[in-house]
């Protein structure tokens, strides 16, 4: 079993850093200069990266990286990703000897056609795909891929621990406030998340069974959230319109 080191980056990026023994996997470095330094200062190998997906703060860092250690780079095959050796499309097993890693490659279509997530010892790396209290832009995909895509994530095991790329948790609970006030869950979680904000501590990883509870865009199906969808887009029937209407909505709030 590994360990899973967070390393902020930029404004609000989180790169993983997965250790076992002396070496480690990196996953989406943006940038390369903060995981040099955890390299450096924990004396670890860097044996391998996982992109989830081609945005520059996802991948910015690999090539620095790669100038200082012979990484094996997994990443979609229909991607352009610097330094790629290993092209994925899902549905792949991928398995690390140096750090006896082993991952499960789920596609996951939506806010890139190619964005993959790595799945494996109850972790999930889902990159800009299903975000602690929300979920990615569609900048790529249709709602009907992304939908489809968040459902395959929540079909994982609840107690799954959820890496996202990014700390958006608090105002994606305001989003999720604004479309399910009456979820004792999600306010109860509101206020932890706000309480650990204010500390300036990480609200990553969530947990599958959490995000369930929650997240609006996994829970179009349930009455609450389905008529607030329709208060905005009165023709919204099927979970997928709701969650299309959902989607457009929260990139106006
Ligand atoms: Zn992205």
């Amino acid at each position: 079993m590994f360990d899973v080191i967070r390393i902020p980056a930029f404004k609000d990026n989180y790169i993983w850093l997965l250790r076992q023994g002396a070496s480690a996997v990196v996953v989406d470095p943006g940038e390369a200069r903060p995981v040099l330094e955890v390299l450096e200062r924990t004396a670890l190998s860097l044996a391998g990266i996982l992109v989830t997906h081609h945005h520059a703060d996802h991948q910015g860092g690999v090539a620095d990286l790669l100038a200082r250690y012979p990484a094996e780079v997994f990443g979609p095959a229909t991607d352009s990703i610097t330094g790629l050796t290993r092209p994925l499309r899902g549905g792949e097993t991928v398995h690390i000897a140096a750090c006896d890693l082993t991952l499960q490659v789920i596609a996951v279509p939506g806010h890139t056609l190619g964005h993959l997530a790595y799945y494996g010892a109850g972790c999930l790396f889902c990159g800009d795909t299903l975000f602690a209290g929300g979920c990615g832009r569609l900048f790529e995909g249709t709602a009907a891929q992304m939908a489809d895509s968040l459902a395959r994530l929540a079909a994982l095991p609840d107690d799954t621990e959820v890496y996202c790329a990014h700390e958006y948790t608090q105002a994606n609970l305001r989003f999720a406030l604004a479309v399910e006030p009456g979820n004792r869950f999600l306010s109860r979680r509101a206020e932890q998340v706000a309480a650990h904000r204010a500390q300036d501590w990480p609200t990553v990883p969530s947990t599958i069974g959490i995000e369930k509870a929650s997240n609006p865009f996994l829970r179009c199906r349930e009455a609450e959230v389905a008529a607030a969808a329709r208060r905005r887009v009165p023709g919204a029937r099927d979970e997928v319109a709701v969650f299309a209407a959902l989607r457009e909505w929260k990139n106006g709030f």
